[in-house]
């Protein structure tokens, strides 16, 4: 790639409705249901030298419902099946707080993409942010990345329903993260 330095640009992916089932607090292993085309969709994005980084927001550490000891369980399984299909991700975020407790890394806050950068050596303007929530999409245009809202997971309805009241729509609307990736592989050649 053309940067000066050995900036990566990277796709950040949301986890819950885009990566897998949106199911609620996963406050158990056998909620976490992986979508079966997941793991070749980042596969894709490896093969291309894309950092692949996960941003999750799991309030459900703050408000006592499970361990952070769970979020970790959670992220070795996915990390597993994805390296069965011969996937794999660059890093893992995710923020344990509430909205009350005020921190920087809770999205839409950028904090978790600038942790990751720093972290992984990315270039933020140019990378990509996927998400079923249209409110995670700030988070990534707060830094120059572009959005896409997949279809699954909220995605459907929150386009359905509230498209007519978000201030500008998203870089992109995916079915699913295949067709996300499809994009997003046309779009950083
Ligand atoms: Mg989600
Ligand atoms: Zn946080």
């Amino acid at each position: 790639m053309s940067s000066p330095a050995t900036l990566r640009r990277a796709v950040f992916l949301d986890r819950d409705g885009t990566i897998a089932e949106e199911t609620g607090y996963v406050n158990h292993l056998s909620r976490f249901c992986i979508f079966p085309f997941a793991a070749a969709a980042i596969r894709r994005l490896n093969d291309v030298e894309l950092a692949v980084i996960v941003v999750t927001n799991q309030s459900g550490v703050a408000r006592g419902f499970f361990p952070e000891e769970m979020v970790r369980r959670v992220h070795e399984k996915m990390t597993q099946v994805l390296a069965a299909s011969g996937a794999r991700v660059d890093g893992i975020y995710y923020c344990p707080h509430k909205t009350e407790d005020r921190c920087e890394c809770r999205k839409p806050h950028p904090g978790m993409l600038e942790r990751a950068a720093r972290e992984h050596g990315l270039e933020l303007p140019g990378s990509f942010l996927v998400s079923d929530r249209f409110a995670d999409l700030d988070m990534g245009r707060a830094v120059g990345c572009r959005s896409v809202l997949v279809l699954t997971g909220y995605g459907r309805g929150e386009y359905e329903w509230n498209r007519t009241r978000w201030p500008q729509l998203p870089d992109h609307v995916a079915e699913d993260l295949t067709a996300a990736v499809d994009w997003i592989l046309q779009e950083a050649r």
